[in-house]
């Protein structure tokens, strides 16, 4: 016959390993307060590892990243939309267009007389 200190030590190591508890087991923690005492701390520190390992996460978390994600990529391509109608505006005017016929020729007049004297000096 085992002591009763001896049953409790080996019903806490139980608890402690987490083992499947037999009916002798359950009846002692029930009727022993120090068993019972060391199962309700162990519950409570399991019960604490499951929480702060595995944060809870609310059932729509999912689709709450899906929708910003979507709300994200909305807002990029309206942005680039607003961006090349402005552009596209912008070409639309008299002005920029003759700036940049004006600037072309201006470019290549320029690359022209370079091409020129550059022949010419190296003659
Ligand atoms: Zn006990």
């Amino acid at each position: 016959m085992k002591s009763a200190k001896q049953a409790c030590a080996l019903i806490q190591e139980t608890i402690a390993w987490n083992r499947e508890m037999n009916e002798s087991d359950k009846l002692h923690c029930m009727s022993c307060p120090k068993c019972m005492e060391i199962l309700g701390l162990i519950t409570e520190l399991d019960v604490f590892i499951k929480e702060s390992s595995q944060p809870e996460i609310p059932a729509d978390f999912a689709d709450k990243v899906m929708l910003l994600i979507e709300e994200e990529e909305q807002s990029a391509k309206d942005w680039f939309d607003k961006l090349s109608v402005k552009v596209g505006s912008l070409f639309q005017l008299k002005f920029v267009r003759w700036a940049l016929v004006g600037s072309g020729i201006l470019f290549s007049i320029f690359r022209f007389f370079r091409f020129f004297f550059g022949y010419l000096f190296a003659m």
